[in-house]
């Protein structure tokens, strides 16, 4: 741990997702430019371990996505950075105690909570959110005890969206596939073992209005043991050919009206079926879900140009005994900083958090732009607010602050995990995985990682 000192520019990132390590890439930066700035980077993270959602979020399957974290482990490495994790903003730090300590925050909290649907049925066991049922496949510690119900045929996800595909995916992938992953050794027995023959994805809107990228959809023509199933009349022959629309929608349509052209594999012991069109109005149980009745949607286009999911008063009712909602995450708010709850992200002005009193308060990635784009789409994100902190350090000399901050975060928490800790935690799961193929075991109790980081 090399010694921060006191002339340089402290700034503390809060979040130690993609977006928070581009930002902090970008200050070390700046640091060795000839900018004249010493730029020091303490980066903090509730959880004790590093990532975010590339390791909470990102499907298992998808090691190659997952590989970005060698990147952030380049930037962990570097002159002038600190990872300080299993420490909570609000619990056991305050703003007020980084804003005395440091010249600037930078927020990269990301989006931590779903949107809610709004409907009844919504709470009743076996009705889960996305982002739960992907913690507790990815070992977040948080949902290691959600329990999802896979004693059911099949499952019904909401949203058309690639987490919508992921968590479909994860319930379908044959074993030999699903063995290969890092998947939470808890959620991978559930898995292997589970009912769940069919995951049907329902949209609200149509095929044209879908939100997945076409690398996910190409990809489930090669799952072994997968038929995938989408109805002709919903992507008929020619769609795919209307060049006023993106070149990505239209390469989606061509694989869907592939899919529906081709008819679903008649021998495989798994399916997955996209129904558009259907939006979820109730979901019924007695005492855990048993059904859940969808409306039939027609489209409109409004005066904005955009395209509404109308009801047509139509129902269908299906059989399942677990929902999946994958309607998109919402950020939370930050205490004492401004938010909006309606787009669940902080109020700012290129990464400048608004108001008076926030000027040396930053944000970065899904709390500043909420909750769309791929990994790479933070880099830039991130940029942009760095520059706008650089900008910022650049006219202020840096604070002088009394204690040394290591040794506070120290006396405040005693289960610190820093970057040799983490490197400790990392060995660990790396060595538990390569004996049997995989990246990593994970570990998933919060005792047994702190007990791992300790010297
Ligand atoms: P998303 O892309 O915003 O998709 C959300 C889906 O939910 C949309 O189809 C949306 O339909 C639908 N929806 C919203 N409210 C609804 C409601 N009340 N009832 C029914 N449907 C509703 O969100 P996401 O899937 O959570 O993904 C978040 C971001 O992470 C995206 O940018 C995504 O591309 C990215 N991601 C990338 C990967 C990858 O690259 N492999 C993997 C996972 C996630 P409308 O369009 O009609 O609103």
């Amino acid at each position: 741990m090399e010694n921060h000192t006191a002339r340089s520019h402290h700034v503390a990132i809060v979040g130690s997702g993609p977006s928070g390590f581009y930002a902090a890439a970008a200050l070390l930066d700046a640091a060795d430019s000839d900018s004249g700035l010493d730029v020091r980077v303490d980066m903090y993270d509730r959880l004790a371990t590093p990532w975010g959602l590339v390791r909470a979020g990102v499907a298992p399957d998808h090691p190659k996505i997952k590989s970005v974290s060698s990147q952030y482990d380049k930037t962990a490495e570097r002159e002038g950075f600190r990872f300080f994790g299993h420490v909570s903003l609000g619990e056991d730090v305050t703003r007020d105690e980084l804003l005395e300590r440091y010249d600037a925050i930078v927020y990269a909290v990301g989006s931590q909570t779903e949107r809610r649907l709004g409907i009844p049925g919504e709470d009743l066991p076996g009705s889960i959110a996305s982002v739960d049922f992907v913690g507790w496949y990815n070992g977040h510690p948080d949902f290691v005890d959600l329990a999802p119900p896979l004693d059911t045929e099949r499952a019904v996800v909401i949203g058309a969206g690639n987490v919508a595909l992921d968590v479909a995916r994860m319930l379908l992938l044959p074993e030999a596939d699903l063995r290969a992953t890092d998947t939470a050794d808890h959620a991978l027995d559930a898995l292997v073992g589970s009912g769940v023959r069919e995951a049907l994805i329902c949209g609200r809107r149509g095929p044209r209005e879908a939100a997945f990228t076409t690398t996910e959809l190409r990809e489930l023509a090669d799952i072994d043991d997968l038929a995938v199933v989408v109805d002709p009349e919903q992507v008929p022959a020619g769609i795919a050919d209307d060049d006023t629309l993106p070149k990505g929608t239209r390469r989606n349509l061509d694989i869907l009206r592939g899919f529906a052209e081709n008819g679903p594999d008649p021998d495989a012991g798994h399916r997955m079926e996209f129904r558009f069109y259907r939006s979820p109005v109730e979901i019924r149980g007695d005492g855990k879900v048993e059904e859940i009745v969808l409306g039939i949607n027609r489209l409109e286009t409004g005066e904005d140009g955009r395209t509404r999911a109308v009801d047509t008063g139509e129902r269908e009712t299906v059989p399942t005994g677990l929902v999946l909602r994958a309607v998109g995450y919402k950020g939370l708010a930050l205490p004492d900083v401004p938010f909006d709850e309606s787009s669940g992200t902080v109020p700012h002005t290129e990464g400048r958090i608004d108001g008076d009193e926030h000027t040396r308060e930053y944000v970065v990635g899904w709390i500043k732009r909420g909750p769309t784009g791929i990994i790479g789409t933070n880099k830039k994100d991130a940029n942009e607010t760095v520059r706008h902190v650089l900008a910022d350090l650049a006219e202020r000399e840096p604070i002088e602050h009394a204690d040394d901050i290591e040794a506070w975060l120290r006396d405040r928490c005693p289960d610190l995990v820093d970057q040799a800790g983490w490197r400790a935690i990392d060995e660990h799961e790396r060595g538990r995985g390569e004996p049997h193929g995989r990246p990593r075991v994970k570990v998933v109790s919060r005792d047994e990682l702190i007990k791992l980081s300790r010297p």
